[in-house]
């Protein structure tokens, strides 16, 4: 399970300038969209190989009256369910009376925690540190957010209790994955079959209330819902197995459908950290959003998620059922102005209420997983990219011709293409956009992003 870090300290201190500098080189792919603005709270970080999720919690400090007081509420709900706190504090302005108060409840939570001295640069910071170990929290790690300084060797610390379950050897360079693989035909063919008897899983997400545990249960069948309280339901997903047209699945149920067992209680039901941490865990996501309401920003900050996450994708839109026909029409007008950009999904129209549409929601999911985590030979791969350069010749480059040598597999769910070739540095984005569109037509790629690498020489 992907660790969840959370960056919690009083307004000013840093925070946003961390989380940008940890979660800015994985959200280039967002910036390949754009329909999509980035999240500016939630984000994905990847650093000496650690995958992990940062949450810029807001600040708090402890006198929030009204609205303040709901934010805070929102902080201290992603404190709960983060794995590792990075408690911030200003070294410039020495310790406040907020961050003793921060620190108090950090202490009551028992939460892994580690305090941060942030902008140390031009000062001495072994001095104006001193005073943060009257928090109580133990070492004090002096770091300049905005220059980049303390900040890779702490991450590499505050994680490594997480390095063997991610396969990591921490003080080693952290790689990109090694899925890097050459495949022969026969291969290929044997690694399809491992796969197809592996369980599908099956990620349901949206915001509150677009229908995901009606759909759930549309999906299980009432009868097979068990009403039963499960500890922790509320903070974590519950994985479902399922079987549907001879083919394993497990739901992985960010709503919880067991909630019916007491609707008069009031349960905390949504949470953003869970619904990621179910992203990540998934083959498929399955976005569902309300047809009365539209598209909303929450909608597109999961999708940016979903979309950096580079996992298999199906929309559903929900409740289409009793809506009039202008009404239906102008729905589809905006989805196509919002969601024009994503042209690898398939967009479903569903009513989970009745279980209309819901059955050919499954071709979509199979079809996506399947190209998600189709192997393709060496040889099928570095044909297409050959077909691709005689259509259309890569461009040159002080007065040489980019050459494409050949392909391979460097990894799947998303898949990816590893291209190898002279001065392929230089291709410019255009070309690279026409081979991912050349590749997606060629194996017929539908509900996965495809990502394409390239690599200098032979
Ligand atoms: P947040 O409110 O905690 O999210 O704080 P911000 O990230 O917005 O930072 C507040 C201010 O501190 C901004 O003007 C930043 O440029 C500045 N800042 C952040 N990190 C550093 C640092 O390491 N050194 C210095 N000198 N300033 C920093
Ligand atoms: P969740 O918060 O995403 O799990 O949403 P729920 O499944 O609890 O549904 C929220 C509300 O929408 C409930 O009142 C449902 O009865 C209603 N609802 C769910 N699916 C449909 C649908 O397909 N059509 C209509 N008209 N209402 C629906």
């Amino acid at each position: 399970m992907i660790p969840v870090v959370a960056l919690v300290g009083r307004p000013n201190v840093g925070k946003s300038t961390l989380f940008n500098r940890l979660t800015r080189t994985r959200d280039a792919l967002v910036a390949d969209y754009p329909g999509l603005t980035r999240d500016r709270k939630y984000g994905r970080a990847h650093l000496s190989g650690y995958e992990f999720i940062v949450v810029d919690t807001g600040g708090i400090d402890g006198t929030e009256e009204g609205i303040e007081t709901k934010m805070a509420e929102q902080s201290l709900a992603a404190i709960e369910e983060a794995d590792v706190v990075l408690f911030m504090t200003d070294a410039r302005a020495g310790l406040t009376a907020a961050d003793l108060a921060i620190a108090q409840h950090l202490r009551s939570r028992d939460k892994v925690t580690f305090v941060v001295a942030n902008k140390v640069d031009g000062i001495d910071g072994d001095s104006a540190c001193a005073e943060f170990w009257q928090l109580g929290l133990g070492e004090v790690y002096q770091m300049a957010a905005s220059q980049g300084r303390g900040v890779t060797s702490l991450v590499e610390y505050a994680l490594a209790p997480f390095a063997e379950a991610m396969g990591i050897t921490p003080g080693e360079e952290g790689e990109e994955e090694t899925h890097e693989r050459e495949y022969t035909e026969e291969e290929a063919e044997a690694e399809q079959a491992r796969l197809a008897a592996l369980p599908i899983k099956l990620a349901i997400i949206g915001k509150p209330n677009v229908g995901k545990s009606t759909l759930t249960n549309r999906i299980l069948g009432e009868e097979r819902v068990v009403v039963y309280d499960q500890p922790g339901t509320t903070r974590d997903s519950v994985y479902i197995p399922m079987e549907r047209d001879g083919r394993s699945y497990v739901l992985i149920d960010t709503a919880g459908v067991r909630r019916r067992a007491r609707v008069h209680e009031v349960i905390e039901k949504f949470s953003v950290i869970k619904t990621l941490k179910a992203v990540e865990d998934a083959n498929v996501v399955l976005l569902v959003v309300d047809a009365h309401e539209g598209i909303a920003e929450q909608d597109l900050g999961l999708l940016g998620f979903v979309l950096n996450s580079g996992r298999a994708l199906v929309i559903a839109v929900n409740k289409w059922d009793g809506l009039d026909q202008d009404v239906k029409d102008r729905v589809k007008t905006e989805l196509d102005r919002r969601l024009g950009f994503i042209d690898f999904a398939r967009i479903h129209f569903i009513s989970a209420l009745h279980g209309t549409g819901v059955g050919h929601l499954f071709e979509s999911v199979e079809e996506a997983y399947d190209s998600a985590t189709r192997r393709v030979s060496t040889s099928l791969l570095t044909r297409i990219m050959q077909m691709a350069q005689d259509d259309h010749q890569p461009p040159m480059v002080n007065g040489r011709r980019v050459k494409l040598k050949y392909a391979h597999v460097g990894g799947y769910n998303p898949p990816i293409v590893v291209v190898h070739g002279n001065q392929v540095s230089r291709l410019p984005d255009s070309y690279k956009r026409y081979m991912m569109n050349y590749y997606r037509r060629s194996l017929k790629v539908v509900g996965t992003p495809i990502q394409l690498r390239f690599h200098e020489g032979a």
